[in-house]
């Protein structure tokens, strides 16, 4: 619930808790990624170490995410993260190998995966809280 505010300090102080409710959401999200071995692939967001890391990861874990879509007869496919099937104006799923593709990556036209959106949000936050960490390393002088 969103309370009145009296000062800055209460509007920062609320800023703080809804970014750790969602960083916690976003963590929930990504444990409730099912098959195990699929969790395994996007938990790979860990290894980002920069933005240009998540840029180069969600292209990545895309294209291993592929590997657990289940491909009809027409050559489509629901995405196996967030299990949408796209808008189905041209036929139920996403085209494989591309349309689904462009699903997780997020590009072009084609709707973005709310769970790969999410998991993508952990990785920036990570590169930003390690940021952070360096920036105060550094003006201690460490
Ligand atoms: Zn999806």
């Amino acid at each position: 619930m969103i309370k009145a505010f009296n000062n800055f300090e209460d509007i920062e102080a609320q800023f703080k808790a809804i970014e750790s409710d969602l960083s916690h959401a976003r963590r929930t999200i990504l444990s409730l990624v099912s098959p195990p071995a699929l969790r395994k692939v996007v938990d790979t967001y860990k290894e980002c170490k920069t933005f240009e890391d998540v840029e180069k990861w969600r292209d990545d874990v895309s294209t291993e995410v592929l590997k657990f879509a289940q491909v009809n007869e027409r050559g489509r496919a629901a995405c196996p993260l967030c299990g949408s099937s796209g808008s189905n104006v041209q036929g139920w799923g996403y085209k494989f190998e591309d349309g689904l593709w462009a699903h997780l990556a997020n590009y072009g036209k084609v709707n973005e995966c709310s769970i790969l959106r999410h998991i993508n949000a952990l990785a920036r936050e990570r590169v930003e809280s390690k940021i952070d960490e360096d920036a105060l390393a550094k003006a201690m002088g460490r």
